[in-house]
């Protein structure tokens, strides 16, 4: 794929070939303007691929409003580029356009039907053309010309003048698909200030993981994970758990992950509808049933075996032999199941980065960098992270669209 025609000024110089970079493209296109992707490795879409474990959760059908509070503290920041681009248009877009089916699944989490993150790939490739898209191009920096051109230059030593920039290079979370923190190189050499980067939707390690003794792929449905601040609660979410060999996943962990370190406490409510009242009179009701059996109608069954292993009380026990003392005991277990970060998140497992470009010096209606002319921003660059949930492509590509309808051509 490589163009070696690169000596005119191209009105659009694209850097990085993942989903921002990729439908940023699309749109460069349907709008008709002479542009280039450039990416480093030597395949594209290579974070994409893995999304939704390769069925590729592409977007979150939200209205923009409330995909709004699905950004930590940057509602505000995305909401031009939600309300311009709302993900029902970026639906229509992939499917009449690219010509990509989808599907929804619970909480408006839209899949291509196929559940194959590689057709939604397939199609943006085949919609964008192999003429505009260069890999294998590894860029180490934009330099701003006299003339009010950006001129993009790559480690081999080639040189492309551009009238714009989009800068779409990743953040650095799963290195191994290309995306290794040289956005903030470039950015920060224009001038731009990063904020400190760090793992978000991460699993985490956990101490003592060897001592609960339930298996690793144990899934339990929407619990309650808490991180506290003092006797406050500082961040909650709800969702699956999963236990991992090392620790715990799934994303009521994954979405606490940017606020975690090494020593954190996450305390986890595994059944958040079940109250005192409610297993005494299931106690009540059988008497002579195993309590975990009892137990075993809230949680799964070899937690609740782990449960019923504190001191005073045994898996063979009946309901009527458990005590109240007993009974509060493993209520409170289940209730606040308390677990300690054996480590900080690891950013090379994060699905995201949370941290980056600086968005104040970013227009959050234009995606235009406040400091450098012609230089627009879009996806995991900047410091605007997502929720579990298709959030994360939905923000690359209303940031894309809004990015190509900003360019001054
Ligand atoms: C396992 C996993 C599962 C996920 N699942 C989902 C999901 O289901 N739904 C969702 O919304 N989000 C999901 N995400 C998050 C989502 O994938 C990211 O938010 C999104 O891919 C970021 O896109 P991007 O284009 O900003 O960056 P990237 O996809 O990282 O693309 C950046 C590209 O720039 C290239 N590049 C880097 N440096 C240079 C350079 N110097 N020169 C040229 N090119 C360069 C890189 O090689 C890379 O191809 C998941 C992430 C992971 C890791």
């Amino acid at each position: 794929m490589r163009d070696e025609k690169l000596n005119q000024t191209f009105d659009l110089g694209i850097i990085g070939g993942g989903a921002a970079g990729l439908f940023a493209a699309c749109f460069a296109k349907k709008r008709g303007i002479s542009f280039k992707l450039f990416e480093k490795t030597l395949s594209f879409g290579n974070k994409l691929l893995l999304t939704g474990g390769g069925r590729c959760n592409i977007l979150n059908l939200k209205t923009p409003g409330e995909l709004k509070s699905c950004y930590h503290d940057k509602g505000n920041f995305i909401y031009p580029a939600l309300a311009g681009f709302p993900a029902s248009d970026a639906y229509v877009f992939i499917e009449k356009e690219l010509g990509v089916k989808l599907t929804e699944e619970e909480n408006n989490r839209i899949f291509p039907a196929s559940f194959k993150s590689r057709d939604i790939l397939d199609a943006l490739i085949s919609y964008i053309g192999e003429e505009n898209m260069i890999s294998g191009f590894d860029v180490s920096s934009i330099d701003c010309l006299s003339d009010g051109t950006l001129e993009i230059k790559i480690r081999s030593g080639e040189r492309v003048t551009c009238r714009n920039v989009l800068l779409a290079a990743g953040g650095m979370s799963y290195p191994q698909t290309g995306s290794a923190g040289d956005s903030y190189r470039m950015a920060g050499s224009l001038g731009h200030s990063l904020t400190e980067t760090r793992a978000a939707l991460a699993p985490v390690k956990i101490e003592d993981r060897g001592k609960i003794k339930v298996p690793a792929g144990l899934t339990i449905k929407d619990v309650a994970a808490r991180i506290f601040e003092g006797d406050k609660i500082m961040r909650e979410t709800r969702g699956d758990l999963l236990f991992t060999h090392e620790g715990l996943s799934g994303p009521a962990v994954m979405e606490l992950a940017r606020d975690l370190k090494k020593g954190s406490v996450i305390r986890i409510d595994l059944a958040p509808g079940l109250t005192d009242e409610i297993l005494r009179s299931a106690m009540e009701e059988h008497p002579s049933k195993k309590f975990v059996n009892v137990l075993s109608g809230f949680i799964p069954l070899s937690l609740a075996e782990y449960i019923v292993s504190i001191p005073g009380a045994d898996p063979g026990m009946s309901c009527a032999k458990v005590t109240k003392d007993i009974r509060k005991e493993c209520l409170a277990l289940i209730k606040e199941f308390k677990v300690t970060l054996a480590s900080g998140p690891d950013i090379k497992i994060a699905y995201v980065t949370a941290g980056g470009v600086d968005t104040a010096e970013v227009n959050r209606k234009t995606m235009e960098s406040r400091l450098v002319k012609g230089l627009f921003f879009a996806g995991e660059v900047l410091d605007c992270d997502g929720i579990s949930g298709g959030y994360n492509l939905t923000a690359c590509i209303a940031q894309a669209k809004l990015a190509i309808d900003s360019l001054r051509i």
